[in-house]
């Protein structure tokens, strides 16, 4: 087996038997990433001198008597989270060539557990998209098939762990930024619960929908890398203080006995490919098989959540990204005469089309007389959709769900951004309600496409879902590996 080729528990396993160094399975993804990387485009930069140096020191933690559960595993960063000394461009021209002076608390975590920091992948501009076309320094392609797209926002990252040019590596996710891109690239991707994961240092699109969370090839992978990215942190006000379970003792010996899942009625919409739409009911079906509880519940606000988000994530983003402004960071417009042209020509030269869309949808809703019709009201609706998840959740222990309405789709396919903002139609939800979510791989479609299945739990109840999805992944066996 290629080095490259590993996960992250299996990958650690090596290590800390001491049969391979963390330089030379850094040596192997660089290499994989050199070999592969110009096909896929999954990087946007990748300081190798860095990573090596990274992994040199980890062999020299574990050489003084250290031991750890990712010390010396390489993992990938999406390029909006900062990583002192590197890059961070969040794939617009507005911050290219904007180097991190700090470290953001996942970042920090990942270094103190001794795990590598091992290239920054590409993305939608400001994670704003589900295809990684917005990015405006780059084109990710889905490694199954070089015409399709990877999905997004966190594009990248899922190319890079779909095509074995990462071990693992951490996204974000608003409204879906990580599950949909793992379901089409075929790795396991979750969103913790809001509040779960800090914050601070994770550039910001809509802070109270913003999570970080890990991309992974194995359930058990993610549970133990979302394990180190948790716990409070005095610099981010929004995480209550809720204890750390062991994410990764909740996979261990997987079994459907005893769960109770729900299968939300309301998530087989019409437009939904069959393909995904019976992928789901056999998920449902192997478990109940094998154990497992499982019956309808009803979501009944479900059709709200897309108008919800939308009104919402651009209000934020609107108030977010009102700080690129030419002065503080990244790109100034040269032909700037005055103040108000050096902000006017540096956002109009520096941002994409589609963040100026939300932007200016943005400063809309938030605009007065149109505050309370939409945002107010926005707010509203958000907590009768997070109370139907409460309600479900008094009742089952996780809900099994599509990912998306269909298998990822062809570069340039879909150029109507409503039609792009409907590949999030079953993320959204969770994210508006705050709870955690995450997706699994369940199969190929006939075209030789990832599919996924996502498994959704109240906030703050990972252990379930983990629990539920580790129980999935071993009835389902392994998963096919993409050529590439
Ligand atoms: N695709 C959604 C959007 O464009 C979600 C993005 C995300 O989760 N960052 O807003």
């Amino acid at each position: 087996m290629n080095l490259w080729e590993l996960g992250v528990v299996d990958a650690a396993e090596l290590l800390s038997k001491r049969e391979v160094s963390s330089e030379e399975l850094t040596k192997a993804v660089i290499g994989r990433v050199r070999d592969c990387d110009g096909k896929t485009g999954a990087y946007l930069t990748f300081d190798e001198e860095g990573a090596l140096a990274a992994a040199r020191d980890a062999d020299a933690r574990r050489a003084a008597g250290e031991d750890g559960p990712l010390l010396g595993v390489p993992v990938a960063i999406k390029d909006l989270i900062n990583v002192k000394g590197q890059p961070c461009t969040c794939a617009s021209k507005i911050l290219k060539g904007y180097v991190s002076p700090y470290d953001a608390t996942v970042t920090e975590r990942l270094k103190t557990a001794g795990a590598v920091c091992a290239g920054r992948t590409n993305m939608d501009e400001f994670a704003m998209g589900s295809s990684c076309e917005n990015s405006a320094l780059g084109e990710t392609r889905n490694p199954w098939n070089l015409e399709f797209v990877p999905g997004g926002s966190s594009g990248g990252s899922a190319a890079a762990v779909g095509g074995d040019l990462a071990i693992a590596a951490l996204g974000t996710d608003t409204g879906g930024s990580i599950r949909q891109p793992a379901a089409f690239c075929g790795c396991v991707g979750v969103k913790p619960s809001y509040g779960r994961v800090s914050r601070f240092g994770v550039t910001a699109f809509a802070s109270s929908l913003d999570q970080v969370g890990p991309m992974t090839k194995t359930v058990r992978d993610s549970a133990r890398l979302l394990g180190a990215l948790c716990g409070a942190d005095g610099r981010d006000g929004t995480m209550p203080p809720e204890p750390v379970p062991d994410f990764e003792a909740a996979t261990s010996n997987p079994s459907p006995k005893g769960l109770k899942i729900g299968v939300p009625r309301e998530y087989f919409m019409e437009g939904t490919s069959p393909e995904i739409v019976e992928s789901v009911k056999k998920a449902a079906d192997e478990m109940a098989r094998a154990g497992a509880e499982v019956e309808e519940v009803s979501l009944p606000h479900t059709d709200y959540a897309m108008a919800v988000y939308y009104v919402i994530a651009p209000a934020e983003a609107s108030a977010n990204l009102s700080r690129f402004d030419g002065v503080r960071y990244g790109y100034r417009s040269p032909r700037s005469e005055d103040v108000f042209t050096l902000y006017t020509r540096t956002r109009a030269e520096g941002f994409g089309q589609e963040v100026k869309r939300r932007i200016i949808m943005g400063t809309y809703v938030l605009s007065s007389g149109h505050y309370d019709a939409y945002y107010g009201r926005a707010q509203k609706v958000r907590t009768l959709v997070r109370r139907d998840f409460e309600k479900a959740f008094a009742k089952v222990d996780a809900l099994l769900a599509p990912v998306t309405p269909s298998p990822a789709f062809k570069l340039k396919a879909v150029l109507e951004p409503l039609q792009m903002h409907l590949s999030d139609i079953f993320t959204v939800p969770a994210s508006v309600a705050g709870v955690c979510a995450m997706s699994v791989p369940c199969g190929l479609s006939a075209g030789g496409l990832p599919l996924g299945v996502q498994f959704i739990s109240a906030a703050f109840a990972e252990e379930k879902m983990f629990r539920a999805a580790a129980a999935y992944e071993a009835l389902r066996g392994p998963m096919p590996k993409p050529r590439l």
